[in-house]
């Protein structure tokens, strides 16, 4: 007999699996809304995943309306949350991290993205989100610090309201308090096994223990494919892709108050990070890191760093950004964002009941887990959602080939 099926069984209403920025927004708002008996397990450590790797951006400058809805959303939370906790000095809790409301800044230099990224700008404002279009002197003039190359400049778009906080302290401030409000949350306790019977999630083994639990979150990021595995469903369309990030010593001279920079042209971006220069640049898959990704093969989820990345960043600032040269390196790493194929997420339930996905940003799960959290919950407190229609986001929309739009600014 093994010392999991020894050990007596617990029970939860809710387990979620995972410990990131989903589990933590849906911990907490789970814990505000009086919900009891949730769990949270995490394998590692809480925001040991994509999030502890993440830069922290909360922008609501997007493409789409259901994104700049998730981010507007998403920020609004945030700030929200740390007032309350601000306001909650008598929990004796450390206060959760400052939001840097420096804006984001994006600096276009093609005429095709410049007409696109208007009727965004457009889109952005009819949704409520200030974002503005400077020109390449108004951008000078109002970040002369920044040295800009601008010849080849069609203009900027601006959203002050946009910032950065730090998402690892976001994420254990969040769990901090869904903790304090009654919620149980244990590391290093991986879920190794999900049992299903007559279609239905019966319970969760960990190697500590077994739970028995009528729901199931899957908030496991760029792993939750594999976790869908567990409780037999074998097509969750959740793939890894790595991404980079770069550490570098302050530049003298860049503006205090700066906005999060991206040269949309080779999306090289940089913003302050407690007195260094986080920098970083997306760059594309090999065919057979691609190949490698889509079959989840486990070096797909390897963090080893790219060395050629480096090389296209001192090319980027190179051309758009003379202040920046020689910028010393102090340290980088990789982490994975967890792509699906339309690039929103898998939210809602499955043909394994009491088995939900919370899962699949696609690179932008901490701007837009709150509000998944919030739709959610209303699904499974009252069998719809308010804000969205989670149907919208189902994991059947793959099957059926009903993919939704999705355009990147970068
Ligand atoms: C370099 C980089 C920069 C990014 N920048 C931004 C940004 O600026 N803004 C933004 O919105 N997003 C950004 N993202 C994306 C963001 O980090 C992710 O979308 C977000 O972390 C997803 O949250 P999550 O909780 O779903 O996943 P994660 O944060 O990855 O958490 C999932 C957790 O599940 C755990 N887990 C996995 N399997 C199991 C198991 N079997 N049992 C128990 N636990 C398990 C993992 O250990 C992990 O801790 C960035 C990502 C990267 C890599």
């Amino acid at each position: 007999m093994s010392a999991v099926a020894r050990s007596r069984p617990e029970t939860a209403a809710i387990t979620i699996v995972g410990g990131g920025i989903m589990a933590a927004t849906l911990a907490y708002q789970l814990a505000r809304r009086g919900i009891g008996e949730v769990v949270v397990l995490e394998r590692e450590t809480v925001a040991s995943g994509s999030i502890g790797r993440a830069t922290g951006g909360l922008r609501q400058q997007f493409a789409d309306e259901l994104d700049i809805i998730f981010a507007h959303e998403g920020l609004h939370f945030y700030q929200r949350f740390i007032a309350e906790m601000q306001a909650e000095t008598a929990l004796a809790a450390p206060p959760p991290p400052p939001f840097y409301q420096y804006g984001y800044l994006f600096l276009v230099s093609n005429n095709e993205r410049w007409r696109a990224m208007q009727g965004y700008v457009a889109l952005q404002r009819r949704l409520g989100v200030p974002t503005e279009l400077l020109t390449p002197e108004e951008v000078v003039a109002r970040w002369p610090g920044l040295r800009l190359v601008t010849e080849d400049l069609c203009g900027a778009t601006f959203c002050p309201t946009d910032g950065y906080t730090d998402p690892a302290a976001m994420t254990r401030a969040l769990l901090g308090t869904a903790r304090r409000l009654g919620v149980s949350v244990y590391e290093h306790s991986p879920v190794v096994a999900i049992q299903v019977a007559r279609g239905r999630v019966q319970a969760v083994e960990t190697p500590q223990r077994r739970l028995l639990t009528p729901l199931v979150i899957n908030a496991t990021g760029a792993y939750a494919a594999l976790t869908a595995r567990l409780a037999g469903i074998n097509d969750l369309p959740v793939y890894p892709l790595r991404r980079q990030l770069y550490l570098c010593e302050a530049v003298p001279g860049l503006p205090q108050a700066l906005p999060m920079v991206v040269d949309q042209a080779t999306g090289l971006h940089f913003r302050w990070r407690e007195g260094d220069l986080l920098v970083g640049l997306p760059h594309s898959p090999s065919p057979d890191e691609e190949a490698a990704s889509l079959a989840l093969a486990p070096t797909a989820f390897d963090l080893t760093l790219d060395p050629a990345v480096w090389s296209q960043i001192k090319q980027a600032i190179a051309h758009r950004f003379p202040a920046l040269a020689g910028l010393h390196l102090r340290r980088a790493w990789a982490g994975l964002y967890e792509m699906t194929p339309d690039e929103h997420p898998i939210l809602g339930p499955t043909e394994v009941e009491g088995f939900l996905c919370a899962c699949g940003f696609s690179g932008h799960g901490f701007m837009h887990a709150p509000l998944a959290a919030q739709l959610l919950i209303d699904y499974i407190t009252t069998g719809k959602s308010s804000a969205l229609d989670i149907a919208l986001f189902s994991l059947q929309r793959f099957r059926e080939g009903r993919l939704l739009p999705a355009t990147r600014l970068l």
